[in-house]
């Protein structure tokens, strides 16, 4: 295994990340992941569900987003934490809607999030619209804002029909490491 796959799997524990290794991914298509995780547990306080394969840097960049910048404006904005992540895809072996290049999804890369699931057992969908003035709406808005830079796709309701009932977050390869949030 390349030493970046071994350093990144040293990051995932010291996080509190619960994975499992999972066999090569190589389909027909092009779909493909090298070294795929299966992961569980985005750290020690938050679960996944269901569980989602993945590459490594992309669990890597969510269980820090998790950890490191989701936990303040949860506080401010939801005075709770998050327990669980909902999600729709992870690793799945797919073309862009309308389109015949590979998702993002297709390399383990991209991560949809559906609702959260916070610590008084309320779940906070994504798809729904919360009062604009709610903390719920506050949160939402602040946790896209902020993904956008970590993650290098960031899309979600209102971006186009495709997008209008979650959080649709890549780590897309880019001219000029440029992002794109809409
Ligand atoms: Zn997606």
């Amino acid at each position: 295994m390349p030493a970046k796959e071994v350093a990144c799997r040293r990051a995932l524990t010291k996080l509190g990340v619960s994975y499992s290794e999972h066999k090569p991914i190589a389909e027909a298509a092009g779909c493909a992941i090298a070294h795929p995780l299966e992961i569980e547990r985005l750290s020690a306080k938050i679960a996944l569900q269901p569980k989602a394969t993945l590459n490594c840097a992309m669990a890597l960049t969510l269980a820090r987003f998790f950890t490191d910048t989701t936990p303040p404006l949860t506080r401010r904005h939801l005075k709770q934490p998050i327990t669980a992540v909902r999600h729709a895809s992870a690793y799945v072996c797919r073309s862009r809607a309308g389109t015949r290049k590979l998702s993002e999804h297709a390399y383990g890369n991209a991560f949809d999030i559906m609702s959260f699931t916070l610590a008084d057992g309320t779940e906070l969908d994504v798809a729904k619209k919360p009062n604009p003035k709610s903390g719920s709406a506050r949160f939402l808005d602040a946790f896209r804002t902020a993904a956008c830079g970590p993650f290098k796709t960031v899309l979600g309701p209102g971006a186009n029909a495709d997008h209008a009932n979650h959080f649709h977050l890549d780590l897309a390869q880019r001219r000029n490491d440029s992002l794109y949030c809409k």
